[in-house]
């Protein structure tokens, strides 16, 4: 596997993309001033939350687990259900969307990665978005190239787009006379909270959660972000077993997508459902826990040398310092021994002086004095 070295991006701005989402922000704050201040209608946010239904599960089920991956088999109807709401969307067409997240998952973590992680959070997230492609081309989709409802909407994609975010919606809001209202929450507020929620896998799954079944490259498994994605939270599982139409293995696993796609295998409208056998599932588990304990293990050994290093370090310190404060000691000892030697004798020369200077003072004869006081 490449390094995933963050660099620069080497492609221009795409002022499209950039204008276009920071719009949709704006819009969305409208539809909420909209419907708190000029007019709000049940069937406008009832509008808002089928479009969000009906759009996610087109991304997750359709454009991820269905075109990127081909985990199962899908009828035309259902197909052409996708790429219409996969356009409502907003986040390419079908064959484009398709190419990037193949080659996400063939070059992950590296530079080659659309939404490479190592380039943070903000950039696998939304900012990757800004920039244009410098390859450009939707490669790597042979596969999808022959699906001619696939290669309809890729055609079509921006009229799609507009038809199904904007016109249907606020032509649907004509028959409940909320129009406007319609198609802003439709269109625009129900999109910014489906694109957050789409890009969070991109950058909360690669970032936080648990990795049981890999550790060979970021993905993890978040069932925080499962539950705002229909169930593409568990993102290690997925990166594991990319074919698998399952993402959440376990019963209990929050997994929409994988409850739709199998129900409606149940009616005809899906086949061919693809499973990672059980074995494999549990080798991969097993191989991850045997990396862990060896990787512990390590540690715990560098931890050990380390602080053997340590210990015998501080031994060698304690000893330096002893040893410096014998040698200070001998030092301060033989100084104070010198010090009390020449105080010594310069007090035997003072006294010696003192002795001469009282001897100098003292009369050699006596002094005779008559009677008169005259000395004699
Ligand atoms: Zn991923
Ligand atoms: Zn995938």
């Amino acid at each position: 596997m490449e390094a995933g070295t963050p660099t620069l991006p080497k492609a221009k701005i795409n002022w499209v993309n950039l204008l276009f989402i920071i719009s949709v922000h704006f819009l969305a704050v409208a539809a909420v001033v909209y419907m708190a201040a000029v007019q709000f209608s049940w069937w406008s946010l009832g509008l808002g939350l089928l479009w969000l239904a009906c759009s996610s599960i087109s991304i997750t089920g359709g454009y991820h687990r269905l075109f990127a991956h081909n985990a199962y088999k899908a009828s035309w109807p259902l197909r052409l259900f996708y790429l219409l709401f996969g356009a409502a969307g907003v986040q390419n067409s079908a064959l484009k969307w398709s190419a990037d997240h193949r080659v996400h998952h063939t070059k992950v973590d590296t530079v080659k990665d659309p939404y490479n992680i190592n380039r943070g959070f903000w950039w696998a997230h939304i900012v990757w978005i800004f920039y244009l492609d410098p390859d450009g081309k939707a490669t790597g989709v042979k596969d999808l190239q022959a699906d001619k409802l696939v290669m309809f909407q890729h055609k079509h994609y921006l009229a799609l787009a507009i038809l199904m975010g904007a016109v249907v919606p606020f032509s649907l809001g004509l028959i409940w006379g909320d129009p406007i209202g319609a198609m802003l929450i439709t269109g625009f507020l129900r999109l910014l909270v489906q694109w957050h929620a789409t890009f969070s896998v991109n950058s909360f799954t690669h970032i936080f959660g648990k990795q049981p079944f890999s550790v060979d490259n970021s993905a993890r498994d978040s069932f925080l972000t499962a539950l705002i994605t229909l169930g593409e939270g568990y993102h290690n599982y997925h990166h594991r077993f990319q074919t698998d139409y399952r993402n959440g293995i376990c019963w209990y696993h929050f997994d929409p997508t994988k409850w739709f796609v199998w129900s409606l295998s149940k009616v005809g409208l899906t086949r061919e459902l693809k499973r990672t056998a059980r074995e494999k599932i549990e080798r991969a588990r097993e191989s991850v826990r045997a990396q862990k304990t060896a990787a512990t293990t390590a540690l715990v050994e560098k931890s050990a040398n380390a602080a053997h290093v340590i210990a015998e370090r501080a031994d060698s310190a304690k000893q330096a310092i002893a040893e410096t404060a014998d040698s200070a000691k001998q030092a301060i000892a033989e100084t104070a021994d010198s010090a009390k030697q020449a105080f010594a004798e310069t007090a035997d020369s003072a006294n010696a002086l003192a002795q001469s200077v009282l001897e100098a003072g003292r009369p050699t004869a006596p002094v005779m004095v008559d009677e008169s006081g005259r000395r004699g």
